[in-house]
């Protein structure tokens, strides 16, 4: 069999609405910034979440051929002929069995093949040497001819012989399931069929949509492999998906930031500098203090420490965390998915 040509096949991802929505709709809840990384890890492994856009190369006559029976995509014809002539069988091909006049002559012997016990033909018919050569090549073509050769064995049984006469007196004839059109073999009827009743067989796309759950069930190789090398390109480390992400999360209302190292945030809230209007109360004031000064050994404050802080005030925990949820929704505490708090000053990690 020859092998199909590698195609090139630009193939680029699409997100779905459902889990981005999803998505959205939780980092609205919980008012915290999310790494943008750790987002992206998380979705682009999930077959739900994305869809395969195809395209066939540029030159413009190609396109992909779809099974018109159950929609699977391939990239060439001759693949989807194929197909349908083994997936749909029942469609394609009637096999019709025949009578035919069984070989004349007189036959003592006939031989058998030693490898899978299978009766071949009499050494005196016409046809022995090409018979073995055939057998060998559909069955056994690991074995090496003369090792096959060597094994093969007469039989003089005579119910042997009948078993192969009668064999021969019946034959198959294909005919085309939708026209009854008699066809000589495989390849003919694949001809026959693409000439005759291409419409039924296929339809042509320029564009294919593959969702991602369903790359599994691919028949083609090339698409599948086109897909496969994006996504797990994307897997490895975040390209194109992160910038349909960003974007995607952005459209639905969430606020990208960047820390001091470039890493990007998605909130709800958008960092910003406390003002005279804002109108805080001095612990307010001070728990931003305590949050936009430089991290102490290597840490910034979270919900605890501050309940510590002020604990030694005699603040109650109540009124601490009542501070600090107003606070993130004013958008001057940025409180991070790991539970650091961050603010606008001269020791915050946000970029400003
Ligand atoms: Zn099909
Ligand atoms: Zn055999
Ligand atoms: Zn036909």
């Amino acid at each position: 069999m020859k092998p199909v040509p590698e195609k090139v096949i630009f193939c680029t991802l699409r997100l779905e609405p459902p889990p981005l929505d999803k998505l959205a709709q939780k980092l609205k809840a919980d008012g915290r910034a999310h790494a943008l990384f750790d987002l992206w890890r998380n979705l682009v492994n999930q077959p739900n979440a994305l869809t395969f856009v195809l395209k066939p190369p540029r030159d413009a006559k190609a396109k992909f051929h779809i099974c018109a029976d159950c929609g699977q995509a391939f990239s060439g014809a001759e693949l989807v002929f194929r197909h349908f002539r083994q997936q749909h069988a029942e469609k394609a091909v009637k096999i019709v069995p025949k009578t035919v006049e069984p070989p004349k002559g007189s036959f003592q012997f006939v031989a058998r093949c030693g490898l899978c016990r299978s009766l071949l033909c009499p050494p005196n018919y016409h046809e022995f040497s090409a018979r073995l050569v055939a057998h060998h090549k559909e069955r056994h073509d690991r074995v090496p001819f003369d090792e096959f050769r060597a094994k093969v064995a007469n039989s003089n049984s005579a119910d042997d012989v009948e078993a192969w006469r009668k064999a021969l007196s019946v034959t198959e004839e294909l005919h085309c399931a939708v026209c009854d059109q008699v066809v000589v073999d495989e390849r003919s009827l694949l001809d026959h069929v693409r000439q005759a009743h291409a419409d039924r067989v296929e339809k042509t796309e320029e564009e294919l949509a593959i969702p991602a759950a369903r790359l599994r069930q691919l028949e083609c190789r090339d698409i599948r492999r086109a897909c496969n090398q994006i996504w797990d390109k994307e897997k490895k480390e975040p390209g194109h998906f992160l910038a349909l992400l960003r974007q995607a999360l952005s459209q639905r209302g969430l606020q990208i930031f960047r820390d001091l190292l470039g890493h990007q945030y998605a909130c709800r809230y958008h960092p910003r500098r406390a003002s005279e209007r804002d109108q805080l109360t001095p612990r307010q004031q001070e728990v931003l203090a305590l949050a936009g000064a430089p991290a102490r050994r290597g840490h910034k404050p979270n919900r605890h420490t501050l309940r510590d802080h002020f604990a030694a005030q005699g603040v109650a925990e109540a009124d601490v965390k009542a501070d600090a949820d107003a606070l993130v929704r004013m958008g001057l505490l940025v409180e991070l998915e790991n539970g650091q708090l961050d603010a606008l000053g001269p020791g915050s990690h946000i970029a400003t």
